[in-house]
């Protein structure tokens, strides 16, 4: 993983140098990991620009994570929405990453969270391939985790919390020690869950499988982008709990996230998945989702906003729909979406 520096940072309505941004240690988030925060990618599309991919879904999430644990995010949803584009032209990024983050600063220490100011920063840095610059065509080897995904009635898992990440190192660096890329957790039932920061989907007799909602998964928008393109591509889809046993009798299994798009995975637990190599499934979703990426396809979704602003889809009336949908939340919430997921 290349994490490259980018220069300023937004913290709180002001650019502070990258070295300049730091908090006090005595910050809540510090101490009990009081924090939502989003992973976005910005495309150098060669028509439209840097284009953030699907920045209004990734914000609404924030928004929604934040809501979950009583933080209140004083900043508008398109304030924000500036802030990101404005992020990559700041720092003179094309393609890159951005990391919004949500969090508790200081006050006093306790558990009790109330009182203690939410905090926004928004930065953006150059960042690759995140399991290695070859894995998008190769495919990684993962296992499955030791480690359960906590339960429904422990953590909430639509809440993109800091936390929660605290279970997640425990998968990647156990499957790290053995000798692996990723972990894949079960949940607490014994279903197949997700990655560390991934959503696992497999290829099984034609039809593709993921598991649901129920198996303590974060909904990932890439996992939902996935779903879009799979149904475009006539191939049937299924979202429900999923015994471990598919994964190694699945035809093809790959992970998708921001982080990963979508990357292959050739074995689990030392044992090929299918003939161990990518399979056509997971390469036609690839060539679907990257080529709207690169511009080889068309952004039928709406899924691009240039840093520029010069969506032509949004001047088309694409994505004036799903931002119409967009209602402010008086109480406390910001701002929340009343659009279903695609
Ligand atoms: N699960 C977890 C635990 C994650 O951290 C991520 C990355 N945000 C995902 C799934 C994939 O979500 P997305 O496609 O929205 O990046």
């Amino acid at each position: 993983m290349n994490t490259a520096q980018g220069k300023w940072i937004w913290m709180d309505g002001k650019w502070v140098a990258w070295a300049d941004a730091r908090i006090h240690i005595l910050s809540h988030v510090v101490h009990y990991g009081t924090s939502v925060f989003e992973g976005i990618r910005c495309y150098d599309h060669p028509q439209l620009g840097p284009s953030v991919f699907r920045l209004q879904d990734h914000l609404r999430r924030l928004y929604d994570s934040a809501r979950i644990y009583r933080m209140e995010i004083k900043y508008p949803f398109e304030e924000l929405e500036k802030v990101h584009c404005e992020a990559v032209v700041k720092n003179e990024l094309g393609a890159c990453y951005l990391r919004p983050v949500v969090y508790r600063g200081f006050d006093n220490l306790g558990v009790n969270p109330f009182g203690k100011p939410v905090e926004v920063a928004v930065a953006a840095f150059p960042w690759g391939k995140y399991l290695g610059p070859e894995s998008i065509e190769k495919g990684v080897d993962v296992c499955v985790s030791s480690w359960r995904r906590t339960g429904p009635q422990t953590t909430p898992g639509m809440s993109k919390a800091g936390g929660h990440y605290m279970n997640g190192q425990l998968m990647k660096m156990e499957a790290v020690v053995n000798g692996y890329a990723e972990g894949i957790a079960l949940d607490t039932q014994g279903f197949l869950s997700e990655g560390s920061g991934e959503n696992v989907f497999l290829v099984h007799k034609g039809i593709l499988y993921t598991p649901s909602t129920s198996s303590s998964i974060l909904v990932g928008i890439t996992r939902d982008s996935t779903l879009t393109l799979a149904r475009e591509l006539g191939i049937e889809v299924r979202e429900q709990a999923l015994p471990r046993d598919m994964l190694y009798l699945a035809d093809e299994v790959f992970f998708s996230g921001t982080a990963v798009e979508i990357t292959p995975i050739v074995s689990v637990d030392r044992i090929a998945v299918g003939s161990g190599q990518r399979g056509p499934v997971t390469k036609a979703l690839q060539d679907a989702f990257f080529g709207v990426l690169d511009g080889r396809r068309p952004d039928r979704y709406g899924w691009l906003t240039p840093v520029a602003g010069k969506n032509p889809a949004e001047k088309a009336g694409a994505t004036s729909a799903a931002r119409a949908t967009v209602t402010p939340v008086p109480a406390g919430g910001g701002t929340r979406s009343t659009r279903e997921a695609e």
